[in-house]
């Protein structure tokens, strides 16, 4: 089986049983992103490419570890050796850290809201940067919603002047107001990813009651302009009701204003829990409609340097895990 079908296959599971060594500085305990607030989660990777799976004692998965991070994933019949990939925070190579861990909004399909409100402070961040310098590429920021979205920004703000001298790129996330990308680029920030979530604006306005997906958009238009095509990144996740015809206009329109895509398989959680993941077929089908699109668009998602489309954990990446 090749890595495309193979992840495809783990991303539609999405957990693994942890067994053999111990495997402490390899699991990774989030606040945010699929599998936040869970057990905590693995990163497996082959020379081909990497998947983050939820550690779940009852998944049909196994992960192995033999021992100095060689790892043996079985699944399916399938038995594939590969490695386990240290975390510097968050995730391999990166320090993605969530500012403020809870939200004030209640997406349906998030588990943030539910953890306990809790927010890092400027100097606690950069301890912790600090302490990974030495093995990352990037740091990453992203954050719920405290207060109120402006609020939010102010505080992210302070942060990013206290952490550009680390030297590597600084990739932020968080919801965008009338002039956030501005801002953000003003500070020196790299790439952002502010995320539409839904294929349409009548699913976003279910699924994020309060929020408003036309900031998102007008905040991802900006942002091109600023950051350049490729640099701007956006989440569209699969399975929260929409067909695959919603999902290739708006893939189209994402890729048309210059924005990478990143598919997100649905993480049945929050108040979703009773929804199905995606099916590895149909990952398959819209990883073809996405890597076609972004071909389209000139668009590479090799280029980036920060968050999800540098780490590749949650999402079938064209470029990445398969052919462009
Ligand atoms: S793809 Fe994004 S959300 Fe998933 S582990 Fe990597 S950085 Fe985190």
């Amino acid at each position: 089986m090749d890595w495309l079908r193979l992840k495809a296959q783990l991303l539609a599971e999405g957990t693994a049983r942890f067994t053999g060594k111990a495997g402490e500085p390899f699991i990774a305990r989030s606040t945010a992103g699929p599998g936040a607030g869970s057990g905590g989660s693995i990163f497996f990777s082959t020379g081909q490419g990497r998947v983050r799976l939820t550690i779940d004692p009852r998944s049909p998965v196994e992960v192995e570890h033999t021992g100095g991070g060689r790892a043996i994933l079985r699944c399916a019949g399938l038995t594939i050796e590969g490695l386990i990939e240290p975390v510097a925070l968050h995730c391999p190579r990166q320090a993605y850290i969530t500012v403020t861990s809870g939200c004030i909004y209640r997406c349906r399909y998030c588990e943030v809201p539910a953890l306990t409100a809790g927010r890092k402070t400027p100097e606690q961040i950069e301890e912790m940067v600090g302490l990974v310098a030495d093995r990352i590429d990037a740091i990453s920021l992203t954050s719920g919603v405290l207060n109120g979205v402006e609020e939010e920004e102010e505080y992210v703000l302070a942060i990013i002047s206290r952490i550009t001298r680390f030297g590597v790129p600084i990739g932020v996330s968080i919801f965008p107001g009338e002039s956030t990308a501005d801002r953000l680029h003003d500070l020196g920030v790299a790439e952002v990813k502010f995320n539409i979530e839904a294929a349409t604006g009548e699913l976003f306005a279910t699924m994020c009651p309060g929020l408003d997906w036309g900031a998102v958009w007008r905040a991802l238009n900006r942002s091109v302009g600023l950051f350049g095509r490729g640099h701007v990144f956006s989440n569209l996740i699969i399975g929260l009701g929409e067909d695959d015809r919603d999902v290739e206009e708006c893939i189209t329109a994402l890729c048309n204003a210059g924005v990478i895509p990143i598919i997100r398989p649905l993480n049945p959680a929050g108040e979703l829990g009773g929804y199905a993941r995606p099916t590895a077929d149909r990952l398959l089908k819209i990883y073809g409609i996405h890597s076609r699109l972004l071909r389209d668009a000139g668009l590479d998602p090799r280029d980036a340097l920060t968050m999800c489309p540098a780490c590749t954990g949650c999402d079938l990446v064209p470029g990445r895990d398969g052919p462009l």
